[in-house]
């Protein structure tokens, strides 16, 4: 396919250039020049098709956010269209069609009283916009030294100076600085790692208490924020235990802390609502921050969602520019590609999917837990983990990886692409995903974990 196109590279020579000057996000820096990557060529649906004619499953759907499936003609359309129309206006001077539309739509769908939209150019400045807007905030207010964020291990929130910062995954083994006197670190709120013995509701008390004896510690003068993915996604989806947002917002509330939800991937569907926060989790944060599923990665695009409540203490009667903005906000084609792809899930009834299909998803899921190699089967909605168990007390991280990797190495052979976390495989496929295709998938994984079984040792 690619040789189709005149003077085009061969396969081989794209493999090299790739490898050679294309230094990828997340790249291991002693082997990165050696790895033979995957080229992808192209996608239709809940497949893509990498330089060799392999067709494979999108398990991770891009990068979660591939919401209505690869190859969409009314997406290329829509994001042509508003190309010809106005590729590009100045969103520090000019509001254009697409991105009014945009906002107001993101207003109907955000919960409560969020009901101001910035833009933004992904996820991560996303949060750095809501960090941001909590610093002004707090400095309007006269409280210029409330500005600690407490988040949490494992959380992933984006690699920006500020959101790295936030960030608290600890086997991302790196030599970045981080502003570590902004930011405390809750401990972890996987029900799969809490104490032996330990009931989910006990459990769900010292989480939620972690948060009131860190502000009370901190002083609530000195906290502005915190933040939470409602599912910790790329620390393994993990789902903290039930009760717990709203009793951590409830406290929020209490100490005078702004609660950012960041529904960078629970946002667009992944748990069949356009926003988690309210109907699943039972929460009305202070912002919300979104991004991916938004255009269903057709374009980047992000937004930071804030509530009336937040905007009326930002805003006041003397002159003070909110000094925060990309190029790129708004961007009238990747808002237009944003409504497009509304449109199609309004249509195609994507979120009614979700919830219809989400169950047996879940249900084959938990079947691995026949496999000796498998320690936890976690997820909602159309998100899923598999965290092996090999090394259990060993903490051997060679050892585990080699689980991800085998499991992922044998997926991808026989069609399925997967996201392997050191000891864990997570998923997140398009959303249009039929029950057949999700056999389909969890086929492959079957057998993938029962030759992983047999060549592994597992570990008590
Ligand atoms: N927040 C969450 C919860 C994420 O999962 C991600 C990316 O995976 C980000 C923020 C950062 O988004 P982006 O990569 O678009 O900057």
């Amino acid at each position: 396919h690619l040789k189709s196109v005149r003077n085009s590279p061969t396969v081989d020579e794209l493999h090299e250039w790739d490898r050679l000057h294309n230094l990828k996000p997340w790249s291991m820096m002693n082997t990165w020049r050696e790895e033979d990557g995957q080229i992808i060529d192209r996608g239709d649906g809940i497949y893509m098709w990498d330089s060799h004619g392999r067709r494979m499953i999108d398990g991770p759907g891009g990068m979660w956010c591939v919401q209505i499936g690869h190859g969409r003609r009314e997406m290329a359309d829509a994001i042509s269209d508003q190309v010809m129309r106005l590729a590009y206006s100045s969103p520090f001077s000019t509001g254009t069609e697409p991105a009014a539309i945009l906002a107001r739509r993101l207003a109907e769908f955000a919960p409560g009283d969020l009901n101001t939209v910035f833009f933004t150019t992904g996820g991560s400045t996303a949060v750095d916009t809501a960090l941001r807007a909590m610093h002004f905030l707090n400095n309007r207010r006269g409280m210029p030294d409330k500005k600690i964020v407490i988040s949490r291990e494992r959380a992933y929130h984006g690699s920006t100076y500020l959101s790295a910062t936030v960030s608290g995954k600890e086997r991302n083994r790196t030599r970045f600085d981080k502003e570590n006197r902004l930011v405390h670190f809750l401990p972890d709120v996987d029900p799969y790692r809490r104490p032996e013995g330990m009931s989910i509701e006990a459990f769900c008390d010292q989480k939620v208490d972690d948060l009131e004896q860190a502000i009370l510690e901190l002083g609530p003068e000195n906290v502005g924020a915190f933040i939470a993915e409602p599912i910790l996604c790329s620390g393994g989806v993990i789902v903290p235990p039930p009760g717990y947002h709203k009793r951590t917002l409830e406290i929020c509330r209490k100490h005078d802390v702004l609660y950012i939800s960041d529904e960078v991937v629970t946002g667009f569907g992944r748990l069949g609502h356009w926003f988690a926060s309210e109907p699943v989790f039972d929460i009305v944060p202070d912002m919300i921050t979104c991004a991916k599923g938004l255009t269903s990665g057709y374009l980047p695009l992000g937004a930071c969602i804030i509530s009336d409540r937040v905007m009326e203490q930002m805003t006041g009667p003397e002159e003070v520019l909110f000094s925060n903005g990309y190029t790129y906000s708004a961007h009238p084609v990747s808002c237009a590609a944003a409504l497009k792809n509304i449109e199609i899930m309004e249509r195609e009834n994507v979120l009614g999917h979700v919830r219809e299909v989400a169950p047996y998803f879940q249900e084959r899921l938990r079947s691995f837990e026949k496999f000796p190699i498998v320690g936890d089967l976690r997820g909602m909605g159309l998100l899923g983990c598999i965290e092996g168990k090999v090394t259990e007390g060993r903490s051997s991280l060679a050892l585990d990886s080699d689980f991800g990797t085998r499991l992922d190495t044998i997926c991808e052979e026989n069609g399925l692409l997967l996201r392997p976390l050191i000891n864990m495989a997570v998923f997140s496929p398009p959303l249009i995903i039929s029950k057949a295709q999700i056999d389909a998938m969890f086929d492959i994984i079957e057998d993938a974990l029962e030759q992983v079984s047999s060549e592994m040792e597992v570990d008590g």
